[in-house]
């Protein structure tokens, strides 16, 4: 099978679908790899390296997207990558469907299978290509509010660790799954008092056992987000419910109610946000302010820390890549129905129901 990797073309997007160590697998079992040229030099990683494994490098973009069986990225394709997929052609990737109908419009108008890296699941239910992106962004979440939370940045002016006889920040987290956690983690260990909620009781006892004793849980509902926004400096977004748009939680009325100055970061805006007045934002231009709140709504964080975000995704892609590569995506997911829920789309039909459900597609 001949594999793809094209470099990224999303804004401030340096992270690249394959390493070098995941070219050499490739090409050790009988594959061939053309990569785009400068496709890793986001990551530190160079033409070269590639080469050096067995890849072909390649200059223009269109030769890949003509050329390959299995296309491997990172991002969900752009406008300008629409006319360049083919029919039958195995696109492996995020594609976070429910936030984009004119995505899945061209999806299912270019006739490809579309294998979303966010909707595969293993045997427990989880979402191990999710996961570790969600690792990376939970843990930038705090880094990026403490920064905005700074004066010059719009924010209320507050260190998230206050200094002895100064308080430290509130956090407040809406959602205590892999993002949430993360987050909590790292703004703990920074000293501000934290708050997880959510709606799943078993997630809030193991949160409640695992974390120092400067984060509290509490059950999800409309008071206690309500009373959480309201004390908090920082606010992070961190909901998710799999494949479908997410729940809009915190209404422009209820930003008023929040302090001047206060930042939130709304991490599930690649699924939609799940503050009313979100709207995707980009690296080069992060924020803006709704009734006096930083709104932070990168749909890419982990982006801007390719490296560390490249070794982190590659590592739990490349053996579904190579399972897709070596068997062929029926085989697969005839096999393992994990990774049959990652099929979004197959040769123009959505075979996801909650994309399906959100644009009122057949499914
Ligand atoms: P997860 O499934 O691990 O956690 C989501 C949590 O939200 C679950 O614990 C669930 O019980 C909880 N939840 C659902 N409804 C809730 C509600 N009404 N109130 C409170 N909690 C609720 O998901 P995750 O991996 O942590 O991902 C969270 C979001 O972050 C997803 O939308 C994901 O796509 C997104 N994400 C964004 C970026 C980015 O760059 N912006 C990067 C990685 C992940």
């Amino acid at each position: 099978m001949i594999v793809g990797v094209p470099r990224e073309v999303k804004e401030d997007e340096y992270r690249v679908g394959l390493l070098p160590v995941g070219a050499e697998e490739l090409t050790a079992a009988g594959h061939s790899v053309l990569v785009e040229s400068g496709a890793g030099s986001g990551s530190g990683l160079f033409d070269s390296d590639y080469e050096a494994v067995g890849a072909t490098v390649v200059a223009d973009r269109a030769e890949i997207w003509s050329k390959a069986d299995l296309v491997v990225k990172v991002k969900e394709p752009q406008p300008a990558e629409w006319p360049m997929m083919r029919p039958g052609q195995v696109v492996f990737t995020y594609f976070h469907f429910a936030a984009d109908e004119a995505l899945t419009r061209a999806v299912i108008d270019s006739k490809i299978v579309a294998i979303a890296y966010e909707t595969i699941a293993d045997n427990r239910g989880h979402l191990p290509l999710l996961t570790p992106m969600s690792e990376v962004a939970g843990r930038m979440s705090i880094q990026q509010g403490a920064k905005f939370l700074e004066r010059p940045q719009e924010g209320r002016g507050i260190l998230l660790a206050g200094v002895p006889g100064v308080a430290p920040a509130e956090v407040a987290i809406l959602g205590g799954g892999i993002v949430g956690s993360n987050a909590a983690k790292v703004a703990a260990g920074l000293g501000a008092n934290v708050r997880i909620l959510d709606i799943n009781l078993d997630r809030l006892r193991y949160l409640d056992d695992i974390m120092p004793p400067n984060v509290t849980t509490l059950y999800s509902d409309r008071h206690t987000i309500r009373e959480s926004i309201e004390r908090a400096d920082l606010v992070i977004g961190a909901v998710l419910i799999a494949g479908a748009r997410a729940p809009r939680l915190v209404t422009r009325d209820d930003l008023r109610r929040m302090k001047p100055g206060a930042v939130i970061v709304d991490v599930a805006i690649d699924q939609g946000g799940c503050f009313e007045t979100s709207k995707p934002t980009t690296h080069r231009h992060p924020t803006f302010v709704v009734e006096d709140v930083v709104h932070y709504c990168v749909t890419n964080m982990p982006g801007a820390v390719g490296r560390t975000s490249t070794y982190a995704l590659c590592n739990v892609t490349l053996p579904y890549a190579m399972k897709l590569a070596d068997r062929g995506w029926r085989a697969v997911a005839e096999q393992s129905p994990g990774i049959a829920r990652g099929i979004n789309v197959i040769e123009g039909r959505v075979t996801n129901l909650p994309v399906a459900e959100t644009f009122g597609l057949p499914f």
